[in-house]
């Protein structure tokens, strides 16, 4: 049975490298106003941010490549496949739509099948009512505990009776959804996260889109911002091409880079903000694309399929992708974790065994080029998207604190969209105006925005 697209993935992560397009690798400025650490989707937007106040902004880039965690792969295969994100969703609020067509990008709805596989055969229609039935019980039970005094793991408040649906409700709410297993998913921030509908694809890529819209911006490619020594006036980050003076910095490093020491602060930075980072450790979501000439499968144009599994080692399956003879098979939580710590060829091994379980060996025999993407081994981002443990969903708020004049940004600081482009887009622009407040270019001072200074910091939680 077809499974209404909506219903299907307003649970699921509806997851999801073109060069630069044009993108200007500038010296390295000695000076400017503020400084935006990273060239992923928070830390263009910011840019753009800064150049509409006609304020003078730089771009520090680690990677040789404008997106961060959106970079579309225009070369292995004859169609672009986005290596990270793919999927905007929620079209009435998601600014990246309006942004990708007028970019003058091609975005169209994903067509709307999805397929629930019970090894060899599609469920049928009883089936897939049972399990939407054992989803919807599962996301309830969440919000429930999430109205709660403790935030708790999304495992321990599950429904002990979702029988042979258990599996895949788990998969589609956690490993599918944040990179983890709900054991180690915060309730709290499941339930306080948006919903993900509609999705809406990008034919040229979501990391063309990202490339496309930083372009304007000053920028620096390959050159880690190794050191930031900050105060409340000013900061000075330091690459290995040289230092820029600024009045203040935008940091959208992802958690996991923020605690890794990568880069250093001095003063250091407070306990409180890393503690913060490490509660929002990224999970783990990666893409392995195979190329099936033909069409073996039988499905249609952007078919998505999961099964009905009782384990972790399962994934979700995007087919016939924009029409391509490509189908991404995508791996997450532990299971994605210890899969692609075996490398591309285990991910390859493991995604034609599990065609195979599904479609049988003829299936699996067609398969020709096959490519995967491996997140956690990515040095300048360490993972894919930031999931709170159980008890750290308090520390989105923590870690969007001001500290001095630095400004943290990225997805793991938005309190409902983390884990999203539009998530990362929307906290960099807020990045941005908190930047240009500080340093006099904005004036509307909202009420109750939290301040990490150095004279006050407050005690760590505990
Ligand atoms: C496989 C996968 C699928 C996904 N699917 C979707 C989806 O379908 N839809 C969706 O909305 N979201 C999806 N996401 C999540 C989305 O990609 C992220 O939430 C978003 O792109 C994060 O953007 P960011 O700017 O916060 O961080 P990043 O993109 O990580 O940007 C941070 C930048 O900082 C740079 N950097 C790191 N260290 C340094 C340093 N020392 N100096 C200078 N620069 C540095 C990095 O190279 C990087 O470019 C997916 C993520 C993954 C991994």
């Amino acid at each position: 049975m077809t499974i209404t697209r909506r219903s299907f993935l307003s649970a699921s992560a509806a997851v999801a490298a073109m060069p630069v397009l044009g993108a200007k690798a500038a010296p390295l400025p000695r000076e400017a106003d503020i400084v935006v650490i990273g060239a992923g989707a928070a830390g263009v937007a910011a840019a753009r941010r800064v150049m509409a106040a006609n304020r003078k902004v730089v771009i520090v880039e680690a990677a040789s490549q404008i997106g961060g965690r959106c970079i579309t792969d225009g070369t292995t295969f004859d169609v672009p496949f986005d290596r990270g994100a793919r999927w905007m969703h929620n079209p009435d609020t998601n600014p990246m739509i309006r942004l990708a067509r007028s970019a003058g990008l091609d975005v169209s709805p994903a067509p709307s099948g999805q397929k629930m596989r019970i090894g060899r055969r599609n469920a049928r229609a009883g089936e897939t009512e049972e399990y939407l039935a054992a989803l919807v019980r599962a996301n309830r039970a969440i919000d429930e505990a999430a109205r709660g005094k403790l935030d708790t793991s999304c495992a321990s408040v599950l429904p002990k009776d979702l029988g042979d649906w258990a599996g895949a409700a788990e998969f589609v709410l956690g490993a599918s959804f944040a990179g983890k297993d709900l054991k180690e998913l915060s309730a709290i921030d499941k339930a306080r996260a948006q919903d993900r509908n509609a999705p809406i694809a990008c034919r040229q890529g979501l990391g063309t889109l990202i490339a496309r819209l930083g372009e304007q911006a000053p920028l620096v490619l390959s050159t880690p911002a190794s050191r930031i020594v900050w105060s409340n006036r000013d900061v000075s980050v330091e690459t290995q091409a040289g230092k820029i003076a600024a009045r203040a910095a935008i940091i959208t490093v992802s958690t996991n880079v923020l605690t890794s020491g990568a880069i250093k602060f001095a003063p250091d930075i407070p306990k409180r903000t890393l503690d913060a980072a490490s509660k929002l450790g990224l999970g783990s979501y990666d893409h392995i694309v195979l190329q099936l000439p033909g069409n073996p499968l039988g499905l249609s144009r952007d078919d998505i399929l999961i099964e009905q599994s009782n384990s972790t080692r399962t994934a979700l399956m995007f087919a016939n992708i924009g029409g391509s003879s490509l189908c991404s098979i995508d791996v997450g939580g532990s299971f994605g974790r210890d899969l692609s710590g075996q490398g591309e060829k285990a991910m390859a091994a493991f995604a034609k065994e599990w065609i195979t379980k599904l479609f049988g060996s003829e299936a699996a025999a067609t398969v020709q080029k096959t490519a995967a993407t491996r997140w956690n081994a990515s040095p300048y981002v360490m993972g894919a998207m930031s999931a709170a443990s159980p008890g750290g969903q308090l520390s989105r708020k923590v870690l969007a604190e001001p500290i001095g004049n630095m400004f943290l940004a990225g997805e793991a600081t938005h309190e409902t969209l983390w884990g999203t482009v539009d998530g990362a887009w929307e906290s960099g622009e807020r990045a941005a105006d908190a930047a240009l407040r500080k340093i006099g270019a904005l004036k509307d001072e909202p009420a109750d925005v939290p301040t990490q200074s150095m004279k006050k910091r407050r005690a760590p939680r505990p």
